[in-house]
């Protein structure tokens, strides 16, 4: 067979492809149980865009499957063994701020801009053209490839688990959900809820009750800011000049300031993504810093020694006893991401772990049970997404190189991180575009878009990493 120019396949469909897209990112396809139904678990107007998907690859002759609505798949080719690309067409809320409106896609200065532009209904279509150029090339497969749209991959992955409870999972497969070229190692990640008991012991002494701590939404950011009340009779002037003298010596922003029931105390830190907690300022962490430093009543001292001595300086796991590390993952991360003191009430923190390679949940969660428990925490709630780590011989990954190196001239390097893709929902499988190294990320931001350059090209490896990988 003669040498396939697969760009100039897709430079053919150019304009069918922005067709087929403009239709898609016009429906809002965010998650809305208000209007879930039959078929529609997840709300009508996500039911809407993956029917949307299925119609179009019933019109084109493709099997296709919906299942219930969770998810469903486009399908080409004959064999036993499966493919599988998986992508997802929900979309997080436009927000804000938007040049123009974010569901009214508009093409300016090469780039297309609409919510799931890039994140992840772009790409899906894509992955679909791919498929089809496959198809209408007439190119022998020996494999089955399924194309396997998600539908709600920004919020729980209930699609996922509905979807292969009921169907085959394949042998191996990619993702264009995240970046090129090719991601094969993620950490484990373990959210972690974590309860105190509350338990009051009345003890006299000179000392400030710390009447509320609260800070942090989400266990995966570092929080940027916390806030404390205390309250009592303490003497105010010698606790706000120690606030002074933290922020100083620590060149760290916030204030002390009274009211009617005693101080408040704000401390503003700076947020980053938590498997990078090392790389924010953890304000919950500096806040216990602080405190450490004041005369607490018996629960609040508990609950700052618990933050000091198993949690500040320890981002990577040193103070809760689960530090390890090894090269393809590094080290353990730790993320302080929500906590809450309510004095004679809640108790909580939200921790986020991610192990790398060789990492066990099961001793993780043992050590942190046993650290806690000193203090009166026990876990209340864990969830677990595994380690997913393909190898790097794996024909998978050697087969993916190979098509990301024929077509863009660079070297497919292989990447490992801390975070969670949609390749992780295969069982082996990879994160494979369409962000190119350079090009700029704006997945659910305002403006999202993608450079059209960037879905042309995309388009073209998905369609030869197809046939490579089915042939
Ligand atoms: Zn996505």
């Amino acid at each position: 067979m003669s040498e396939i120019r697969w760009l100039d396949e897709v430079e053919k469909r150019k304009e069918d492809i922005l067709k087929d897209l403009d239709g898609l990112l016009r429906i809002e396809s965010v998650l809305d149980e208000s209007t879930a139904g039959e078929k529609a678990p997840f709300g009508q107007k996500i039911a809407e865009a993956l029917e949307y998907m299925m119609q179009l690859g019933e019109k084109d002759g493709f099997l296709t499957k919906n299942v219930d609505g969770y998810a469903g798949h486009i399908e080409y080719g004959e064999g036993e063994e499966l493919i599988g690309l998986i992508s997802h067409i929900d979309v997080v809320p436009a927000g804000e701020g938007w040049t123009s409106p974010p569901y009214e896609p508009e093409v300016r200065g090469g780039k297309l801009y609409a919510r799931g532009a890039i994140d992840d209904k772009g790409p899906t279509m894509a992955a679909y053209y791919a498929l089809k150029i496959v198809k209408e090339l007439g190119l022998p497969l020996s494999k089955r490839v399924r194309l396997i749209i998600g539908t709600d991959e920004e919020s729980k992955w209930r699609d996922m688990k509905a979807y292969f409870a009921r169907e085959e999972m394949p042998t191996m497969g990619f993702s264009p959900d995240a970046d090129f070229p090719i991601i094969a190692s993620e950490k484990g990640l373990l959210d972690i809820l974590l309860t105190g008991n509350g338990q009051e012991q009345p003890v006299d002494g000179d000392y400030w009750t710390l009447a509320e701590f609260k800070s942090g939404q989400r266990v995966n950011m570092v929080p940027d800011q916390a806030v404390v009340k205390l309250a009592g009779e303490g003497d105010v002037f010698e606790l706000k000049e120690k606030v002074q003298d933290f922020l100083l010596t620590h060149r760290i922003q916030g204030y002390a300031e009274e009211n009617n029931d005693g101080v408040s105390i704000v401390i503003q830190g700076q947020s980053h993504h938590g498997s990078e907690p090392h790389k924010g300022l953890n304000a919950a962490l500096e806040m216990a810093r602080l405190l450490g430093r004041v005369p607490l009543d018996p629960s609040g001292r508990n609950f700052v020694d618990m933050l000091n001595d198993l949690l500040v300086d320890g981002y990577f796991g040193e103070g809760l006893g689960i530090a390890q590390e090894e090269e393809v993952l590094g080290k353990l991360t730790v993320n302080a991401g929500v906590v809450e003191h309510v004095h004679n009430g809640r108790q909580s923190l939200r921790i986020n772990v991610r192990y790398p390679l060789g990492g066990d949940a099961e001793s993780i969660l043992q050590t942190i049970t046993d650290k806690m428990s000193a203090y009166g925490f026990t876990i209340d709630n864990v969830d677990h997404k595994p380690l997913h780590h393909v190898e790097r011989n794996h024909p998978l990954i050697q087969t993916l190189a190979k098509v990301y190196e024929d077509q863009t001239g660079e070297k497919a390097e292989i990447l490992a991180i801390g975070g969670g893709t949609f390749a992780r929902a295969l069982k082996t499988g990879v994160a494979f575009g369409p962000l190119f190294p350079g090009s700029e990320e704006t997945a659910h931001q305002r403006d999202e878009h993608i450079l059209l350059e960037d879905l042309w090209r995309s388009t073209a490896i998905y369609a030869q990493a197809i046939y490579e990988l089915a042939r």
